[in-house]
């Protein structure tokens, strides 16, 4: 089963698609995260990237193409894959059918998480992670256990994302509103269309998507 979390910035699409992968043996395939791991590398196209994910703007759709691509010849993808941060465009929402048709397989479910906008910039901007395990932390909502330490890893080392300060998740949203909430009709002209309350706490959000992707066997 493949499936698509689609909402804007915050609204817990990476926290939700760790649960699935954890519960289903679902594999979660977040574009942002390839981009951050090029980006990392330092090279001349690593740089560029890191110039327009600062700036909340999003990376061209051929070069997501070229990367989601290759990402979906990996054979993990077999196990099903929960789509985070792509598609963001209309040219995005036709590139994945035709990537995943050319692979044999297709979208079986599509989940609009809604959620409050103003309620967003105070999630995104308060939220850090373990450096080394990768847990997610926020400064209101869920700070560790033990001040400083990391509750999974016990590492004492957090960082946070440069594009979560509050000027570039106003960009990052008007963006979602402007590319990507336009391409709704289309999944739901498919019929595979649904919506979930993201303003939820974590578990019921993740309750709400159970019930939508309904009983299978985890791989
Ligand atoms: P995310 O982690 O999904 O919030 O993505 C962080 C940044 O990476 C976005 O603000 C964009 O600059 C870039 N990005 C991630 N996914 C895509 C995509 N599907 N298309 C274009 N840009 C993307």
């Amino acid at each position: 089963m493949n499936i698509i979390l689609l909402g804007p910035p915050g609204a817990g699409k990476g926290t939700q698609a760790k649960r699935l992968e954890a519960e289903r043996g679902m594999i979660q395939i977040s574009t942002g995260d390839l981009l951050r791991a090029m980006k990392k590398a330092g090279t001349p196209l690593g740089n560029q990237l890191a110039e327009v994910m600062n700036s909340g703007k999003l990376v061209s759709d051929e070069l997501m193409a070229e990367i989601l691509g290759a990402r979906l010849d990996e054979p993990d993808i077999a196990k099903g894959v929960i789509f985070d941060g792509y598609p963001r465009t209309q040219a995005q929402a036709e590139t994945l059918d035709g990537l995943l048709s050319a692979r044999g397989t297709a979208l079986d479910h599509v989940i609009e998480m809604a959620v409050d906008e103003e309620a967003l910039v105070e999630r995104i901007t308060g939220r850090f992670t373990c450096a080394k395990c990768g847990e997610g932390y926020h400064d209101s909502f869920k700070q560790p256990a033990t001040a400083g330490v990391c509750d999974v890893c016990g590492s004492t080392e957090f960082s946070r994302r440069p594009d979560d300060n509050a000027e570039t998740v106003r960009t990052r949203l008007a963006v979602y509103r402007s590319e990507t909430a336009p391409i709704l009709p289309y999944y739901a002209a498919k019929g595979i269309l649904s919506q979930i309350d993201g303003m939820a706490e974590i578990e019921d959000v993740t309750i709400a998507i159970e019930a939508i992707l309904g009983e299978t066997t985890p791989a």
